[in-house]
């Protein structure tokens, strides 16, 4: 991983997906705003957004609906650097209740970045939920089906086809 050639400049060789979600107000504007926002971060080039999907809450099942979406960018910056400007992007759009799975406004998760395994409570890449997500894994599909989990080599394809195997598609609607 490369975050600067020779002369200091920022090298934009890292591809990573984020995974938004929100359940409070107008949810398609406030992701609208977040992948706005995340575009406006210095070292940051947005390029590729899924659909949105509406989505039943996982986890903690008493709240309402998610609207998911997956955008891939590339960037200049570090990991940890980069959840520090989405944390940011979450508290300066009013994120409040910081309950794990509870009702929120934005969410910003690192679900893959490049090839990058880090296993820090602060950060952990993949990100440790991911694969048994329909709501991160279909839009994912959508714009990365061949991508790789870099510790275990499985596509984004496959393991979303052995979740859809157990589950089948429920609780997911592209909008
Ligand atoms: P989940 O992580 O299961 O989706 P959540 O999004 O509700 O749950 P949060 O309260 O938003 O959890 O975040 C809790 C902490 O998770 C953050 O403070 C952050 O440090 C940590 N974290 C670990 N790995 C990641 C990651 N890949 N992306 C974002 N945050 C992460
Ligand atoms: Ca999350
Ligand atoms: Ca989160």
């Amino acid at each position: 991983m490369l975050y600067a050639n020779l002369e200091g400049n920022p090298i934009m060789n890292n591809s990573v997906y984020i995974g938004l979600g929100s359940n409070m107000g107008c949810k398609r504007d406030n992701i609208a705003q977040a992948v706005a926002l995340i575009g406006a971060i210095p070292g940051v080039n947005i390029k590729n957004i899924s659909s949105l999907y509406e989505t039943e809450p996982w986890g903690k099942t008493d709240q309402d609906k998610f609207l998911n979406q997956v955008i891939e960018i590339e960037t200049s910056l570090p990991p940890k650097e980069l959840l520090r400007e989405l944390q940011n992007i979450e508290i300066k759009m009013g994120r409040q209740r910081q309950e794990k799975w509870g009702p929120r406004l934005i969410d910003l998760d690192i679900l893959l970045y490049g090839n990058e395994v880090l296993d820090d409570p602060q950060l952990i890449i993949p990100h440790p939920h991911m694969r048994e997500r329909l709501f991160v894994l279909v839009p994912l599909a959508e714009i990365g089906a061949d991508l790789r989990f870099p510790d275990n080599g499985a596509t984004v394809r496959e393991v979303l086809s052995s979740v859809l195997a157990r589950e089948g598609n429920r609780g997911i609607e592209r909008i």
